[in-house]
């Protein structure tokens, strides 16, 4: 099944070639920098009064102003989708893939643009943006693959009867993605809809609108028809109701925090007036991750997996680990490894350009959210790393580990979405996947041992959609380690699988009678 599916390298910026393009994609940017960008609903471009702004969190400089849509735009939109899902549900499964092999290769042509906005709007550095393209082009290969299976439909029993049971695409979705995988999220949602011959209505998270659109152009340069693929970046909180309870809505996939999921999954269990469906929903959200120590661990490698899983991107990776839980014959030794490592890593101050391993948050208010769990850090542990923070000239947080937390401190509940480490003390390994455990969230967990019983145990009873052994939470690759959560960290949804793209079709089951 799996044969023909490779995953794409990320690209090795110390090959001169490679520094040399993006160092020329960042003069792209810079040229298209304070530009305007529209809404796009049919294949038409529309200009709006009202406009979000995009800035960039390492200088806090306007990157570009792009259209912002009212509700009337988005009935539109809704509207327009509906009506081209009424032929892209009979185009050929093959001629839609046709589509996404070409954005495939339109992706790679336009590699380096992508990864330098990605750059600019989101603060992730140079690997990580190119990791993002990567697991973009992971998702379309592994969806184009699943789609040709699934487009046999299901295998039956043979009788007197002609029966057969077939995939058919259910209608307009609506793509809501976070901003922090600006491109892959966003790429994901809007292909797996289309592959399967749904219509899509996708509004990017405010944050991120540029690149969002630079693959939306994309997608009309692949050639998918005009209407199938529409775009309204707006407000989540002018839009966001609308688009979710409007009747042609028929489902919705978001990715972002638990309340926003929340919100969404109950507005759309009610049905509006002229609503003929139960939509459906995918939400995938928050977490508060752990990282468990034991005593068998191999304690260097455990604090740099940490450290890595942690800090890397500034921590505002779903998959992010929040909470080490250490064994106490270990605990001293394993806070020293870890605060070495946060200190190795400081949160660069610059361009957001030079490549370095951690930069600035994304905004002014995640900023100010992360540096206030800072300050409630300071009472519920000991800062032994990081604890600073400046918004001076980007939103730059220091990596901050906190020792001696408690297991119900507010640090050990809430998710932080920045660079916080809080590390908890463990006596026993039950204990350790008790407290990992003690969340409302069950998305990715670890355990760094060397110990096989407590391997065993963990496999039985660490409750998350991904788990690790002796590895970091984060980094997880398409088809590999197929991604969702458990509990409130959403729907379980395992992208880049074939069970992924059921969530977007029905499956109709015809019989004929031979004797007749
Ligand atoms: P967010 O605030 O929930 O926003 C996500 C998206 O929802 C944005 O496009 C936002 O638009 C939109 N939105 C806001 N209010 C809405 C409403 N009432 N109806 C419909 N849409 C609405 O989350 P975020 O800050 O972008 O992302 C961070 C969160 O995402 C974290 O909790 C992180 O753990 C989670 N996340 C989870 C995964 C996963 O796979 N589980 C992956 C990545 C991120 P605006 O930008 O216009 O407000």
């Amino acid at each position: 099944m799996l044969k023909g599916f490779y995953n794409s390298s990320e690209l090795d910026f110390t090959i001169p070639e490679n520094k040399e393009a993006m160092l020329k994609a960042f003069e792209q940017v810079d040229k298209e920098k304070g530009n305007d960008y529209p809404l796009i609903i049919g294949g038409e471009r529309i200009m709006t009064e009202e406009k979000i702004f995009s800035f960039s969190p390492s200088t806090k400089e306007q990157l570009g102003a792009v259209s912002s849509c009212s509700q009337e735009l988005a009935d539109r939109a809704i509207r327009t989708a509906h009506n081209a899902f009424l032929s892209w549900r009979t185009t050929p499964v093959e001629e839609r893939i046709c589509c996404v092999r070409r954005l495939v290769e339109l992706m790679k042509q336009n590699r380096f643009l992508l990864d330098a906005w990605s750059i600019e709007e989101s603060g992730k550095n140079w690997g990580e943006a190119d990791g993002e393209l990567c697991e973009a082009l992971d998702f379309f290969n592994s969806y184009i693959m699943h789609m040709r299976e699934l487009d046999k439909g299901l295998e039956l029993m043979d009788t007197d009867e002609a029966v057969k049971c077939i995939y058919i695409p259910i209608g307009v979705g609506v793509a809501v993605p976070p901003w922090n995988f600006p491109l892959s999220l966003l790429a994901g949602m809007v292909v797996s809809a289309v592959i399967t011959g749904n219509t899509i209505v996708c509004k990017p998270s405010s944050d991120t609108p540029i690149v969002a659109y630079k693959f939306i152009e994309l997608c009309e340069k692949a050639g998918f028809p005009a209407g199938v693929i529409n775009f309204i970046p707006g407000s989540g909180s002018v839009i966001g109701d609308y688009i979710v309870k409007h009747p042609l809505t028929r489902f919705v996939n978001f990715t972002g925090s638990k309340e926003v999921g929340l919100r969404i999954s109950r507005m759309a269990s009610e049905v509006s007036e002229g609503q003929k469906w139960i939509k459906r929903v995918v939400a995938e959200m928050g977490g508060k991750n752990a990282i468990i120590v034991d005593s068998s661990a191999d304690l260097k490698r455990a604090a740099a997996g940490i450290a890595n899983s942690a800090f890397s991107f500034q921590g505002q990776k779903c998959s992010a680990c929040s909470r080490a839980v250490v064994l106490s014959d270990v605990y001293d030794a394993f806070v020293e490894e870890i605060a070495a490592c946060a200190k190795d890593l400081q949160a660069h101050q610059g361009s957001g350009r030079e490549d370095l391993p951690m930069g600035p948050v994304i905004n002014k208010s995640a900023f100010d959210r992360i540096s206030h769990y800072i300050e409630i850090a300071r009472n519920e542990g000991t800062i032994v790393c990081g604890g600073g923070f400046d918004d001076s000239k980007g939103f730059y947080i220091e990596p901050t580990v906190v020792r001696d937390v408690a297991k119900n401190a507010v640090i050990a509940k809430e998710e932080i979405f920045g660079p916080v480490l809080a590390v908890i003390r463990a006596e026993s390994f039950d204990e350790a996947l008790e407290i990992a455990n003690n969340t409302e969230y069950g998305l990715t967990g670890s355990v760094y041992t060397e110990d096989r019983a407590h391997i065993q145990k963990a496999k039985e009873e660490f409750h998350v959609g991904n788990l690790y052994f002796n590895r970091k939470s984060t980094g997880a690759v398409v088809l590999q380690h197929p991604f969702g959560g458990f509990n409130m960290s959403g729907t379980d949804a395992k992208t880049g699988t074939r069970d992924y793209l059921t969530n977007f079709l029905n499956l109709k089951s015809i019989c004929e009678d031979l004797t007749y």
